[in-house]
């Protein structure tokens, strides 16, 4: 029987029983609760804010950042290329208008001088992208930022452990945000973060979080009835406690999960290293990858889905990378102008390859994918 490398795999087992136990003893299930806010104070001191918010997942915790630092319509946001559907669709959901930036033809992230080119007087601020984890070039896009009047947010999806020059990912911008999707790095198979350093944008964030209204936990042990007013529109974007309590075991796990990834793709680039038909992905010396995924470049001779095809069938998990946001028929209708053409994030949307990249990948696992991966990408069957 062949081995089967799945591409992604959540590391979850005893220590998320336990916590979800714990949780279920406390009864307080539902969201923005006592296990909420323990996680919040510890995501916040990994990734150096002083402030963190439990969300239901990434995409709330982008509209939330959007929204409290006033994005609406008629407003245009800057946002990297070469990224999921919630990125864009985080602006359209506030009424302003996505403008896209080419990427880093090395770590896919928007390009600084892409995104001042976009700049127009309609123009309120950027939305980089750590592009499956490694962070994007925010020492110049904060001088861009600063030069022009505009805010600054840091889609860290992908981003939980990694470092930009020292710092913590979701400590460089404004308001960065996580995912805590299965796919990502650490996991309570849904959920996300909105993290930032000002307590006046994260505690409208909060309260628009639920509902719009202070969160009930806040009323607990009072000697009176407080009872809330509704002064401003607000959503259900609040993680469960429960999931809160699969996050706090997730996150003590953060550094051997890192570990796990940091040495399988050492592994992949030693298996790789000297084959001409991949150009494998770059880690920049002045920051941590934290390895989301693993994502090769094919040659442009290669048929990406016959390699795809040929790898499934042997059983080694794959994908496509992640999107080109301008070629998408949703933010063309939006835009109101021709969007800017993109060819570095295009090419790398019909290039690009995702291998297995999990925590749990064992020597014999990584044996079988590059051995395939070899033998598959040097095949006559998968040449145009
Ligand atoms: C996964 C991902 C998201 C969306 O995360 P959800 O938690 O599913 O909303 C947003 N941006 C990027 C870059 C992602 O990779």
């Amino acid at each position: 029987m062949t081995r089967t490398v799945p591409l992604g795999q959540p590391t979850v087992g005893e220590p998320e029983l336990a916590a979800v136990a714990e949780v279920f003893a406390s009864g307080w299930l539902s969201g923005a609760g006592p296990s909420c806010l323990a996680f919040e104070g510890e995501f916040a001191e990994v990734v150096g804010t002083q402030h963190a918010l439990a969300t239901a997942n990434c995409g709330a915790a982008l509209h939330l950042a959007l929204v409290v630092l006033g994005a609406g319509p008629g407003d245009e946001v800057i946002v990297g290329d070469y990224t999921f559907p919630a990125t864009g669709h985080s602006a359209l959901w506030t009424g302003a208008r996505p403008i896209f930036a080419d990427v880093r033809p090395d770590i896919w992230s928007a390009d600084p001088a892409a995104v001042e080119a976009q700049i127009t007087p309609r123009t309120v601020g950027i939305l980089a992208v750590d592009v499956f984890g490694q962070p994007a070039d925010y020492d110049e896009l904060r001088a861009i930022a600063d030069r022009h009047g505009l805010w600054l947010v840091e889609d860290a999806a992908c981003s939980a452990g990694a470092t930009y020059r020292g710092r913590p990912a979701g400590s460089l911008a404004d308001l960065a945000t996580f995912s805590f999707h299965g796919r990502k790095g650490i996991t309570a198979g849904e959920g996300g973060a909105l993290v930032g350093d000002s307590g006046d944008l994260m505690d409208l964030a909060r309260t628009l979080h639920t509902y719009g209204i202070a969160p009930a936990v806040t009323r607990e042990g009072e000697r009176t009835l407080p009872v809330p007013t509704f002064e401003t529109v607000g959503y259900n974007y609040r993680l469960s406690d429960v999931q809160a309590g699969i996050m706090r075991a997730q996150l003590r796990r953060l550094p051997h999960l890192l570990a796990a990834r940091t040495a399988s793709a050492a592994a992949y680039a030693a298996g790789f290293g000297d084959l001409e038909q991949l150009t494998l992905p770059v880690a920049l010396p002045d920051r941590t990858h934290p390895w989301q995924s693993y994502v090769l470049t094919l040659d442009p001779a290669l048929d990406r889905g016959a390699v795809a095809l040929a790898l499934r069938e042997q059983g080694v998990g794959c994908n496509f990378g992640t999107y080109a946001s301008h070629v998408q028929p949703v933010y063309a209708a939006a835009a109101g102008r021709p969007l800017p053409a993109c060819p570095v994030s295009a090419d790398l949307f019909a290039r690009h390859l995702a291998i297995p990249m999990h925590a749990n990948l064992t020597t014999d696992d990584l044996e079988h994918v590059i051995t395939t991966v070899r033998a598959v990408v040097g095949s006559d069957a998968v040449r145009r």
